[in-house]
């Protein structure tokens, strides 16, 4: 077994998860994942890596189907003993006019955004390190989600206490909700995306708690955060920050030195603790 520190980096054969995996490459003393859920595209973004004089190795990982993710899981545990830095970035979004019916972009979106990130962190969180750091990718959508929810839904989004399955059972209350057209009048604000990211960010306040309560020892950091405008395929040419750019806060917050005691449980964006 390689007592190596090891990160992986999920959805990273292109976009914000690529150029974590460059700026990775060049800062954290282990060895750097760059995973995707094609082999191809994973390898060929190995290879451009590879062309700047960067080392990066690939495993497949689509975090839409378990097996994938507990192969992965097995597969650190055997070579490495467990893992140093993760970094959930895989995501998606349908387009603003994408004419796909509302209820199917609400349960395609939390498939992926929530329950795949919820499914990778079930798997691989028990393998995490003693000083490990963990980052979700959310979003700023998730802060204007939350804003546009009703009041018995903030209060519950914002609770201290709020438990995994709570979470689970409202994020699936939502895709029920959008299939019978009562999503609004439910309280939901109308996007499954921003929605999803409340998930990502909820779950991250919600694991950085149990890891306060069984794993106090072991000084992991967990946070979500935001990469902010970033030019890529899903939000486009016209976004603000290049991709190097927008890797800046995810790779700030997975290379926390080891005697930081914080950020932790929080939602991050610029490198700077956001108001939930
Ligand atoms: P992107 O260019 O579309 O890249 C998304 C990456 O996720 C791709 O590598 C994609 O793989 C991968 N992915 C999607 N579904 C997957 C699955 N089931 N399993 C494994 N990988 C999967 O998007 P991006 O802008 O870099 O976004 C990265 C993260 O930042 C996302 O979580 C996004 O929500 C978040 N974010 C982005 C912005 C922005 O302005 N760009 C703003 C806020 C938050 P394929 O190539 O196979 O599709």
């Amino acid at each position: 077994m390689s007592n190596v520190p090891v990160a992986v980096v999920t959805g990273s054969n292109k976009g914000i998860g690529f150029a974590i995996v460059r700026a990775l490459c060049k800062q954290f003393p282990g060895d750097v994942y760059l995973t995707a859920r094609d082999p191809g595209r994973g390898r060929e973004a190995v290879a451009k890596l590879q062309e700047e004089g960067l080392h990066a190795l690939f495993h497949q990982l689509d975090i839409d189907d378990l097996q994938s993710i507990r192969a992965l899981r097995d597969f650190l545990k055997e070579k490495y003993g467990g893992l140093n830095v993760l970094v959930n970035n895989a995501g998606i979004a349908f387009k603003v006019h994408d004419t796909t019916p509302f209820a199917v972009q609400a349960e395609v979106t939390l498939k992926t955004n929530f329950f795949g990130t919820r499914n990778v962190c079930t798997e691989l969180l028990p393998l995490v390190k003693p000083y490990g750091r963990v980052v979700n990718v959310s979003s700023m959508a998730s802060s204007s989600a939350l804003g546009g929810c009703s009041r018995e839904l903030q209060q519950k989004f914002r609770s201290n206490t709020i438990t995994e399955d709570e979470l689970v059972e409202l994020m699936t209350k939502f895709v029920e909700d959008t299939k019978k057209s009562v999503h609004e009048r439910e309280g939901w604000p109308n996007t499954a995306y921003g929605v999803s990211k409340i998930g990502v960010t909820v779950l991250s306040r919600i694991q950085a708690r149990m890891l306060n309560e069984k794993r106090k020892g072991d000084h992991i950091l967990l946070n979500a955060c935001c990469p902010g405008w970033v030019r890529t395929d899903m939000a486009g040419p016209r976004a603000t920050k290049s991709p190097d750019e927008g890797a800046e806060t995810p790779v700030y917050l997975a290379l926390l030195p080891s005697d930081a005691d914080g950020p932790h449980g929080q939602f991050v964006s610029n490198k700077t603790v956001q108001t939930w």
